[in-house]
């Protein structure tokens, strides 16, 4: 008989889900064992994602921003990238921040293990070092990983998802990116200010599917000259090794050459939960048909004492998602009333411009039939925005069309991602755009656009001409 240890509470999956539960529940007196098969605590996110692309992402924005100085008469010479050491900065981020999480996990004795583990029963995992775990309750926290549809599958160190290209192994002249979404236009940039000559295909009709379109236009607008070429309504048809690069066959009304060769291929097509091989049949857990664990508001699946969280239990596959969704099943679990109830679930496009939104979308808004007002603030009208010479955002606000209160918020623009936390706490605390509008922002500043977006509403935005009755 292999060994049993028993745990009041064991964490599958040590990310941003698992490890905030883990932390959460030893902060409350639970005995826990936060399991992962990695080598380090971080999960996708701090190790092949949100952190790792958004260091690159400075990096490329270093470069880009250098450029933006000759409109102020500031001139730099080419800059000179030193793979090796931009690298190396990257990775020494990541590593602080796990070294930090070691010493949380030392500090709060949550005991961490390293290993693969399944299930072989509603109370008991089975470890690929051969142990077995029994749990009082367990939390799910196992993730996603890239999807690459069976068209596109190439055995080739040339063609690289989302892990490949955060390696960042050279700078190829030319770069294809499959998906139009967050995470290839944010790589996209990353190659296109390093020097890659950067093309993006989409399969519908425009760049970021789901977003409201006049977010996404400023965006495009700055993206289209950065880029080699951005093919929409077009798919990949096929995918072949050709001599020093790969041939790719383009499917789609518009694009006239069809066949084209790419030094490199970023697939960046969506990610699926890794619910798959886990032993869950040997359990309660019911899976829907996208794969995602089903939970309940708790996040507790149909096995009670198995809970779920984070991108392993549906949509939006977000770090601060997981992070919420494990506090909420934590609290559940020591008895106390908790629900995952949130309105405002802030998503962020890391380009520049960024594009952050929270809450309802005016195109879900127009969708549902949601009787809605939306006012709008362009940053052309923002003097901040002016001091920066990023003229070209947008703050909108989605409002209940009888009460005022502030439903959505969409905004793009320089910093879109840190302005977006305002707008969160409005739609989070039933505020109205009255409210918004009686706060006082400070000059000047790029928050000043959420004061003035309200204002608008009322025909009191000081920037913005009264549209006469
Ligand atoms: P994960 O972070 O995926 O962690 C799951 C862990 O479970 C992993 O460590 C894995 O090793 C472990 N595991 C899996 N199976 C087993 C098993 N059987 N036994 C033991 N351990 C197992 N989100 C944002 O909010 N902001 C961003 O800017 C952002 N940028 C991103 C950029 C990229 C390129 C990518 C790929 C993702 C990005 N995301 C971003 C998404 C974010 O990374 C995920 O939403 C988040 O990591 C999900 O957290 P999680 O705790 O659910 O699981």
């Amino acid at each position: 008989m292999p060994d049993v240890t028993e745990s009041d509470l064991i964490v599958l999956g040590a990310g941003p889900g698992g490890y905030a539960a883990a932390f959460l529940a030893a902060d409350k007196g639970m005995k826990v064992t936060l399991i992962d098969a990695a080598e380090k605590p971080g999960g996708t996110c701090l190790h092949v994602g949100c952190i790792p692309s958004k260091a690159l992402l400075h990096a490329a924005k270093l470069i880009t921003d250098a450029r933006d100085g000759e409109q102020w008469g500031i001139h730099f010479t080419k800059p000179k990238v030193d793979l090796a050491a931009l690298r190396a900065q990257g990775n020494k981020i990541v590593d602080t921040l796990a070294k930090n999480l070691l010493e949380l996990c030392k500090r709060r004795k949550v005991e961490l293990v390293k290993a693969r583990a399944v299930f072989a029963d509603s109370q008991t995992l089975e470890l690929d070092s051969g142990s077995r775990r029994r749990f009082k309750h367990c939390i799910i926290a196992i993730g996603s990983s890239p999807t690459i549809p069976a068209a596109l599958k190439l055995d080739s160190l040339r063609a690289m998802d989302s892990t490949g290209a955060l390696r960042l192994e050279e700078i190829p002249a030319t770069l294809l990116v499959v998906g139009g979404g967050y995470i290839g236009l944010e790589l996209g940039y990353v190659y296109a200010a390093l020097g890659s000559k950067v093309t993006v295909v989409e399969m519908t009709d425009g760049l970021l599917p789901g977003v409201d379109r006049d977010l996404v236009r400023p965006l495009q607008n700055r993206l289209e000259p950065l880029f080699q070429k951005i093919h929409l309504s077009t798919k990949v048809a096929k995918l072949a090794e050709a001599g020093k690069g790969i041939r790719v066959n383009l499917e789609g009304a518009e694009v006239t050459e069809k066949e084209a060769t790419f030094d490199r291929v970023l697939i960046a097509v969506g990610r699926r939960p890794n619910s798959g091989g886990l032993g869950l049949e040997k359990t309660k857990v019911q899976l829907d048909e996208k794969g995602f664990i089903k939970v309940n508001e708790q996040r507790r699946t149909a096995d009670e004492r198995i809970f779920a969280i984070g991108d392993i239990a549906g949509e939006p596959m977000l770090a601060h998602k997981a992070t919420h969704e494990g506090k909420v099943a934590v609290e559940a679990i020591a008895g106390e009333p908790a629900a995952f109830d949130a309105r405002a679930i802030p998503a962020v496009v890391f380009t520049d411009p960024e594009i952050a939104w929270c809450g309802l979308t005016e195109t879900e808004a127009r969708r549902d039939k949601h009787e809605v007002k939306v006012a709008r603030f362009p940053w052309l009208a923002s003097g901040r925005a002016a001091t920066l010479a990023r003229t070209e955002g947008l703050t909108k606000l989605v409002l209940d069309a009888e009460s005022d209160r502030v439903l959505g918020v969409g905004i793009v623009g320089a910093g879109a991602g840190e302005l977006i936390g305002e707008a969160v706490l409005a739609v989070e605390m039933s505020a109205s755009a009255r409210d918004l509008s009686l706060i006082i922002h400070p000059h000047p500043t790029l928050t000043e656009t959420l004061g003035e977006a309200a204002e608008a509403i009322y025909g009191t935005a000081t920037h913005l001409l009264r549209v006469r009755k």
